[in-house]
């Protein structure tokens, strides 16, 4: 398994050095912001809906290389989602990071399945799914800005 893990690190690096959708959005309809007091990852996510889709997403902030490799793939595989679909993805993530040796669902998780071993380190766990509570905050937030801790 060792290449597997290698072909992991080289995706989470790769996410980590050059993040996706790392923007503010002019045009955000809702955002939240998220903080995880444990590592001091701080995360802002903006997201354009319309239609029950999520037409743009995008994410600022600062943090360690797992929190910010998660929020870039974060945006990456719920954009132009639907509602619906985006929190499949969310399910499917929290079951992996949750529930060690759950089936993973590769369709769905795509590159996030890189962060598949951090479920092995606890403390940095909250690190990766910090991006997705945030996500999930300003999805409920309805345009306003909620503060997750
Ligand atoms: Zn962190």
């Amino acid at each position: 398994m060792t290449g597997l893990s290698d072909l992991y690190q080289e995706i989470l690096l790769e996410h980590n050095s050059k993040p996706r959708n790392f923007r503010e959005l002019e045009e955000a309809t809702q955002s939240a912001e998220g903080y995880n007091p444990l590592c001091g990852d701080k995360i802002t996510v903006y997201l354009s809906v319309a239609n029950g889709t999520i037409a743009d997403v995008g994410f600022q902030g600062s943090g360690c290389a797992i929190s910010r490799a998660s929020a870039s793939m974060m945006t990456q595989s719920v954009k132009g989602q639907t509602l619906v679909e985006a929190e499949n993805v969310f399910d499917a993530f929290h079951r992996m990071m949750t529930e060690p040796g759950a089936d993973l669902d590769h369709d769905l998780l795509g590159d996030l399945e890189s962060l598949s071993g951090v479920v092995e380190f606890p403390i940095r766990i909250k690190c990766a799914v910090l991006a997705w509570h945030t996500l999930r905050a300003a999805l409920d937030g309805q345009g306003d800005t909620v503060t997750t801790e």
